[in-house]
């Protein structure tokens, strides 16, 4: 399957000024599982269904390969039909009064493919999906998850090139969301499909993609392997969104925003600075350290006193609440803290574990 490129896609809905997406460039490259990562209502949902054919765009285009399939000024437009993708929505219609395994080659069926190849193409696809011990059942006789798993199934038998997923697993329990989501992984290993999925979930769209687009009011933030997105956040935005429990931020702007800001200013200005109106400093809870003693603080961190005013148990990990010059921050640990509430000491944090932005938001970092 060829590239994916957005160019300067924007849309508005019903002619109206809002942009639901503006001045979006991306591009999704043969084999990738790219999530759309961002809060409802940023636009991930008419992102995808402007690459599906589902939306015209009102400026801008997409092309596919070298294929334009929608071109505003040239008023180019590829019905969603001649895409030749595969959609899942959260709400999946399969057919009442068919049998699973009449859903799941139902899209077969459609384009005439011959008996022996349906019924090896379907008998795979269920296998992989662990739904064959349903064929002869009715929809109504499953669980929402296996439902769920007989519309990927029925998108997965006509191996399209790509497969563009609208929160599939939103309404699933837990436990089998995180089947799901290591089903998905497998088949997306196992077939090479192209796949757009769309979810708010972080932890959905860490686990799962090759690559993350973040969004925000309908503007791409920043796009990049779950690794980047978490060591290297491109602005506040994504930084904030992404991290559990979420990164501590110390406001810098304001000359008077509080003892600890002094702080990391003396920090940065006899360490670093070259780096010159920071806006706001952020700083992951695994990043941070806490020690008893001032002697146990590693050389070049930015560090202060600090007293701890709560042990959360997390259930295989801790965070601990801190109280540093007057401000809070919150770290987390996997070792049962030799601490607890009322103890003083010191915090800490690597310099290459401090996250620099700018007066403006964005990373400011060598
Ligand atoms: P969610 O996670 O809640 O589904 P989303 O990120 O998928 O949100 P979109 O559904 O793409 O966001 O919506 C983006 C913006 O466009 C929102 O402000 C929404 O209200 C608006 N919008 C979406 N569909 C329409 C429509 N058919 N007509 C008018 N406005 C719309």
């Amino acid at each position: 399957m060829p590239t994916i490129r957005l160019k300067d896609a924007e849309k508005r809905y019903g002619g109206t000024a809002v942009k639901a997406v503006s001045n979006l460039n991306l591009e999704i490259g043969d084999g990738e599982f790219m999530c759309l990562l961002g809060p409802s209502g940023c636009g991930k949902t008419t992102t995808l269904r402007m690459i599906s054919g589902l939306e015209h765009l009102s400026q801008g285009q997409i092309t596919i390969g070298d294929r334009v399939v929608d071109c505003v000024s040239s008023g180019t437009f590829v019905t969603a039909e001649k895409r030749g993708m595969g959609l899942v929505f959260q709400s999946y219609a399969l057919w009442p009064h068919m049998t699973i395994e009449r859903n799941t080659d139902f899209g077969l069926r459609l384009r005439k493919v011959p008996k022996a190849e349906r019924e090896a193409r379907v008998e795979k696809v269920m296998k992989t999906l662990g739904i064959a011990q349903y064929r002869d059942r009715y929809p109504s006789q499953l669980s929402g998850g296996q439902q769920q798993r007989v519309a990927l199934a029925r998108m997965l038998a006509v191996n399209p090139d790509v497969l563009l997923l609208d929160e599939p697993l939103s309404n699933l329990d837990a436990r089998l969301r995180l089947e799901m989501r290591a089903e998905l992984k497998r088949l997306h290993e196992a077939f090479k499909t192209t796949i757009v999925f769309v979810t708010h979930d972080q932890w959905e769209a860490m686990t799962l993609a090759t690559s993350i687009a973040v969004m925000s009011d309908g503007e791409l933030q920043q796009v990049g392997t779950p690794n980047d997105i978490y060591e290297r956040p491109a602005n506040r935005f994504v930084a904030e969104f992404v991290g559990s429990p979420p990164i501590n931020i110390i406001e810098m702007t304001d000359q008077s925003s509080g003892p600890l800001a002094g702080l990391a200013r003396a920090y940065f200005s006899k360490f670093y600075p070259q780096l010159k109106s920071i806006g706001s400093v952020g700083m992951r809870p695994e990043a941070i350290g806490f020690v008893r003693d001032a002697g146990a603080v590693p050389e070049g961190s930015l560090s202060g006193r600090a007293s701890v005013t709560g042990v959360l148990p997390t259930g295989g990990s801790w965070i601990i609440e801190l109280v540093a010059e007057g401000s809070k921050l919150f770290l987390t640990t996997h070792q049962p803290p030799a601490v607890s509430d009322g103890a003083e000491g010191l915090f800490h944090v690597p310099p290459e574990a401090l996250h620099v932005f700018d007066d403006k938001g964005d990373r400011d970092w060598v």
